[in-house]
C-alpha cells in the first residue's frame, strides 16, 4: 500500500493529538506482560533502532533492579510472559538471572535477538542455553533479501543472521512446538516523501518462507511485519530528509480505530533499566512514564509496595502512538488485525 504524502509545508500543529483522535481515553486492562529493556549495549548499531543501541553504549540493568524484576516475577502469577529486548538483552546484566527466575516460575520468556549476537565472543554456546530454557526466540530480520538487511543493519548481517537461524533449526527452533522462532520484518526507512504502509503480514510471511526455505533450507514459525516508529534513529533519519512531519500525518491519515482494542500497551509494563515504568517500550525511548493517578511516575519499588500492577489508569500516548495503529496496526508481535 502506497500514499505519496503532500509535498505542501506542514507543522507538527497540523498533526491531530493522538488522544482526540480516539474516541475514549485509552486505558489499560489486566496487565499479563511484563517487558523488560536490559539496556542500550548492542554488538550492531541498525539503522533504524529506536533504542539507539550500540557497542559503545553502556546502560544496562544493575543487580538491585534485577533483584526487584524478579521478586514482581514471582509475585505477581498474573504475569504470563517475560519478554526480554534491549539492545541486544543477551549482552546485559541480569539476563540469564531473569531467565531462569521466570522460567522456574513457569512464565512464557521472549527474547528479542539480533542472531548475531550468537557469534560474538563469550555468546557461543546462547542456541543451546535458549534451547535447554525453551525460550521463544523473537529475531529481526527486516527483509529476505540480503541487500536490504545489510543496508540497514550493517554489512555481513544477513550471512550471520541465516547462520544463526540453521543452527536454532538444528536444535528444534521452528520444528517442535515449544521451540518457537519469529522473525520480524520491518520496512526500509524513507527516503522521500512516497511512504509505504507495511505489507500484509500474511502474504509477506509465505514470501519469506518460501525464499527462506528453498535458498537456505531454514523455517520459522511466525513473521511479524512492523511499522517503523518516528522516534529514535528513524526520527533522526525523517528530521534530517526533512519528512518527520510529513510521515507522522501519513500515519494519522491510515489511523484505523479497529486497531485501538488490540494495542500492546493495554495489558503490558515496560520497564526500563533503572526500574521505571512505561505504557510501553516506545514511551520508554522517549521519556514519557507511566503514572499513578496522582501523577507521580511508577516504579518497580511503587509495585511491590503497593503489591499491585494494575495501578495506572490512563495510558500515556503521543503523535507516534500513529505508527501503532496505522493500516492494520502494529506491536512487538506484528500486525494488531
Ligand atoms: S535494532 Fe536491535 S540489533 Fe539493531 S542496534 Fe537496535 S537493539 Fe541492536
Ligand atoms: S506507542 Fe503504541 S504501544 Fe506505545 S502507548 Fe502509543 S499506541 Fe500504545
Amino acid at each position: 500500500m502506497t500514499q505519496s504524502a503532500s509535498t505542501s509545508q506542514l507543522s507538527f500543529s497540523e498533526i491531530t493529538p493522538f488522544q482526540k483522535k480516539l474516541s475514549h481515553p485509552l486505558t489499560k486492562q489486566k496487565i499479563t506482560v511484563l517487558q523488560i529493556n536490559l539496556g542500550k549495549r548492542c554488538n550492531l548499531a541498525c539503522n533504524h533502532c529506536h533504542v539507539e543501541a550500540g557497542p559503545k553504549r553502556t546502560e544496562e540493568l544493575s543487580s538491585e533492579i534485577c533483584e526487584q524484576l524478579i521478586e514482581l516475577i514471582h509475585g505477581f502469577p498474573q504475569i504470563e510472559t517475560v519478554d526480554l529486548t534491549g539492545g541486544a538483552p543477551e549482552m546485559n546484566y541480569g539476563f540469564k538471572p531473569l531467565v531462569e527466575a521466570a522460567r522456574k516460575a513457569g512464565k512464557e520468556v521472549i527474547v528479542r535477538s539480533n542472531l548475531t549476537i550468537f557469534f560474538e565472543t563469550g555468546y557461543k554456546d546462547l542456541p543451546e542455553y535458549l534451547a535447554q530454557y525453551q525460550l521463544r526466540v523473537i529475531a529481526s530480520l527486516p527483509c529476505y533479501l540480503e541487500n536490504n538487511v545489510d543496508r540497514q543493519r550493517g554489512a555481513g548481517v544477513y550471512q550471520a543472521s541465516i547462520k544463526a537461524i540453521q543452527k536454532l533449526n538444528q536444535l528444534g527452533y521452528g520444528k517442535k512446538p515449544d521451540l518457537i522462532l519469529d522473525l520480524v520484518y520491518n520496512p526500509q526507512l524513507p527516503k522521500n516523501d512516497n511512504f509505504f504502509l507495511t505489507s500484509n503480514q500474511v502474504s509477506l510471511e509465505r514470501d519469506y518462507k518460501q525464499y527462506l526455505e528453498e535458498n537456505f533450507g531454514v523455517v520459522f514459525n511466525r513473521l511479524f511485519a512492523i511499522t517503523n516508529l518516528p522516534i529514535g534513529r528513524v526520527k533522526n533519519h525523517l528530521n534530517n530528509n526533512h519528512l518527520y512531519v510529513l510521515y507522522l500525518k501519513f500515519l494519522e491519515s491510515h489511523h484505523n480505530s479497529s486497531t485501538v482494542s488490540h494495542l500492546m500497551c493495554r495489558n503490558q509494563l515496560s520497564i526500563d533499566y533503572l526500574g521505571n515504568v512505561y505504557d510501553c517500550d516506545f514511551n520508554q525511548m522517549e521519556n514519557l512514564p507511566a503514572t499513578l493517578p496522582n501523577g507521580e511516575a511508577l516504579t518497580i519499588v511503587k509495585l511491590l509496595e503497593a503489591g499491585n500492577l494494575d495501578l495506572i489508569q490512563e495510558i500515556k500516548t503521543a503523535a507516534y502512538c500513529y505508527g501503532c495503529t496505522a493500516g492494520s496496526g502494529s506491536s512487538c508481535a506484528g500486525a494488531l488485525i
